[in-house]
């Protein structure tokens, strides 16, 4: 190791900085996190310095750098554009034992700054020893995505409780024991979902009842329409840490890759060749006793699960049961397939309004408002709508709409093998005899189908 990586205590401590661009602008700010009092010195200094000074949070010191300016300081940052005055400063300060850092000039620097992730009082620290500052800042972005904003608060809680934990187990393997249960299970969730109080009573109720959490949770989890990289950060989390997962269909292989290894998975779409799914009441029965044996399940749906999902069924269920759930959107098939395909939902010459219809025939009919269909300016999403496609362009043609509307098919939308096919209400029936299309697909209907010949992007 090069450096010796700690962290200082300056609160109240006086600290300076010299210059006064927005390099001293980041490095002043950062002080000021720590609570430091800070001083700047520079002939001139940048309009956010001088807010800062005058909302009273630092001293400006206006004048050239000299000598005689390096006091009693607790740290010294030197950000001047002018090497001879950098390491001027450099080397007062190592004569008078005063940690010192010069911006990017690690071989003037007694100290060097990492790149940080704060989630206050946690602190990740990412250093390449000066060598690598750009690759520190790529690691340091990689871990802000999967750490999630709530670590902070969790945290915090921990300190509350740190004594009393102490006092309740007395070996450091019971209180590991007691502190992994907290920060990797139901307790350290309900932090992440705002649930702050009933996760101090959960805590404070083990340390009263000494009673196992037996009670699991459930999460679920939007998988968006495909492509992986469009879960969100929190999907990723949850799918990682799930004991059991109960999936189905419509979500892709590519997703279903980033499952925690060892976790139990529990198909519940549809079986073989044959059309019948999982009936809904056993998927609702399993997730509550998955749940009762202090399990920790994902139920991960294509898309968005509150969107054509039956999200809505499952959860009523377990709030029925009293099990603690909690919903991750996902981006749905409409979002992500017209994304994909160049197809915006709205335009402001083609559509102000956009509607997401379900097109799936319940006994061989359907009761949609067509007339409502026909309106101008309205985009017009269709869900499961590839055995009734022919039906609908008939309908819509019945009711006033002109032949010629475009229409867009996306197939497989955001995966590899995404196809799309523009047609029109009267070609489409054609397009389909011809063509061998397979679900998942969906149907886009409107003006804007047409800017999909300058804005396709994807694949294709
Ligand atoms: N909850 C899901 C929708 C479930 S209904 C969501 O929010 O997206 C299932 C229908 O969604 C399919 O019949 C199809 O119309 C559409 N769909 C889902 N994923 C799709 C994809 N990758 N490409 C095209 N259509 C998709």
């Amino acid at each position: 190791m090069d450096h010796l990586p700690i962290f200082i205590n300056i609160r109240k401590k006086p600290c300076i900085v010299i210059g006064g661009g927005d390099i001293a602008l980041r490095k002043i700010n950062l002080l000021l996190k720590a609570q430091a009092k800070v001083d700047c010195i520079s002939p001139l200094f940048c309009k956010d310095i001088k807010n800062l000074s005058m909302d009273g949070h630092i001293t400006l010191i206006n004048k050239s750098f000299e000598q005689a300016d390096i006091k009693d300081y607790s740290i010294i940052i030197a950000a001047t554009d002018d090497k001879s005055v950098n390491s001027l400063i450099s080397s007062i300060a190592q004569d008078k034992k005063i940690p010192v850092n010069v911006v990017d000039s690690p071989e003037l620097s007694s100290f060097i700054m990492p790149s940080i992730v704060d989630r206050s009082p946690l602190i990740i620290a990412v250093s390449s020893s000066g060598k690598a500052p750009v690759l520190a800042r790529i690691i340091r972005a990689k871990l802000e995505t999967i750490i999630p904003s709530a670590y902070g608060i969790l945290a915090d809680i921990a300190g509350e409780y740190r004594q009393k934990v102490k006092d309740r187990f007395s070996t450091i393997k019971d209180r590991r024991a007691f502190w992994e249960a907290v920060f990797s299970g139901v307790i350290a969730e309900k932090v992440f979902s705002g649930r702050i109080n009933e996760a101090k009573e959960d805590i404070q109720r083990q340390l009263d009842d000494s009673v196992e959490m037996d009670l699991g949770e459930v999460y679920l989890v939007g998988a968006g329409p495909g492509d992986p990289d469009l879960l969100t950060f929190k999907a990723l989390r949850l799918i990682q840490q799930a004991d059991v997962v109960l999936y189905d269909r419509l979500v892709s292989k590519g997703v279903m890759e980033l499952v925690r290894r060892d976790s139990e998975l529990i198909y519940v779409g549809k079986k073989g060749g044959s059309d019948k799914s999982t009936k809904q009441v056993d998927i609702n029965d399993q997730l509550v006793e998955l749940a009762k044996t202090g399990k920790r399940v994902c139920r991960l749906k294509g898309g968005d699960p509150f969107i054509f999902g039956r999200g809505g069924e499952e959860i009523e269920s377990l709030s029925e049961h009293g099990i603690p759930f909690q919903v991750v959107p996902g981006i749905t098939a409409a979002s992500g397939c017209s994304s994909y395909a160049g197809i915006p939902l709205t335009h402001r010459d083609y559509s102000q309004s956009c509607r997401f219809v379900t097109a799936h025939l319940k006994n061989g009919t359907t009761n949609l408002p067509w007339e409502e269909f026909i309106i101008d300016q309205q985009t017009i999403v269709f869900y499961m709508a590839l055995s009734g496609a022919k039906y609908i362009c008939e309908k819509l043609m019945e009711h006033g709409m002109d032949k010629d509307m475009p229409i867009a098919i996306i197939e497989k939308g955001t995966m590899p093998e995404q196809k799309v096919y523009i047609s029109s209400l009267i070609e489409l029936p054609a397009l389909l005899e011809r063509e061998d299309i397979h679900a998942p697909t969906l149907m886009i209907v409107g003006e804007v189908v047409k800017l999909n010949e300058k804005l396709n992007w994807y694949g294709n």
